[in-house]
């Protein structure tokens, strides 16, 4: 279900203005999340039903550009986000799709079916044990793998993303990852936000080399992809 909108954003899709809209359940628990309490007191948010969303859509016709499917993972309400990209293009608009690539079936549907027009896939870690770290449980890594080698065969416009979470990413790492995403269109490093993560552990001041790093982590992602962006740096 959805449960959290942002009505207009600048920020959740390069060069659109969009709708966000978040869905509930997630089928990672990595521990540096934002929006754990979402995920795990969903009931402390009011459902948001596709009528508002469609008067809110409406409302802003003509500047905004598209919606935001993210969350949580989308995918996994497989259904509704069928339902909801049609109706979403049926107003002639665009669809963003935000997810963890556990679910490379149905962004393939997807895709075959023109419901979305651009995918950002995390890409949390090296694809070994240190993704279950990362996404704090065990994981299918071949599910991830297998979504990257799709967005990877530009049927869909993508990018990848990493948040650069201190303790999961480091420069040995980016080169393990770059290696994985070498050739791919876009890597988007992201700036680690410590205030909400899920647990407390993670939830340490960055440290005044933490800007410095990310830098360094640029210089080495270029060598695999040539369109490296940080991502939330002021
Ligand atoms: S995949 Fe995203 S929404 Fe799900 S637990 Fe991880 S950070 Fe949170």
């Amino acid at each position: 279900m959805i449960r959290a909108i942002i009505k207009t954003s600048l920020i959740d899709w390069d060069g659109k203005i969009t709708t966000v809209l978040f869905y509930d359940k997630c089928n990672f628990m990595c521990p540096f999340c934002q929006n754990w309490d979402l995920i795990l007191n969903p009931e402390k948010y009011p459902v948001i039903e596709w009528h508002q969303i469609a008067q809110n859509l409406k409302k802003r016709k003509g500047w905004v550009d598209g919606v935001v499917l993210s969350g949580g993972e989308p995918l996994v309400y497989k259904k509704d986000v069928f339902e909801l990209c049609q109706k979403v293009k049926d107003l002639g608009l665009a669809v963003k799709l935000d997810t963890n690539g556990a679910y490379p079936e149905i962004i393939q549907e997807l895709i075959n079916k023109k419901l979305i027009d651009y995918v950002a896939m995390d890409v949390k870690a090296p694809l070994d044990e240190r993704y279950n770290i990362a996404a704090g449980k065990k994981i299918n890594i071949d599910n991830i793998k297998r979504s990257i080698e799709k967005l990877m065969s530009n049927q869909v416009e993508y990018e990848f993303r990493t948040t650069c979470v201190p303790g999961i990413i480091d420069e040995n790492t980016v080169h393990a990852i770059g290696k994985v995403l070498k050739g791919a269109k876009k890597w988007a490093l992201q700036v680690f936000v410590p205030d909400n993560a899920y647990k407390e552990e993670y939830r340490k001041k960055l440290g005044t080399d933490y800007i410095p790093s990310l830098e360094k982590f640029q210089t080495i992602a270029k060598k695999y992809v040539s369109n490296v962006i940080l991502r939330g740096k002021t």
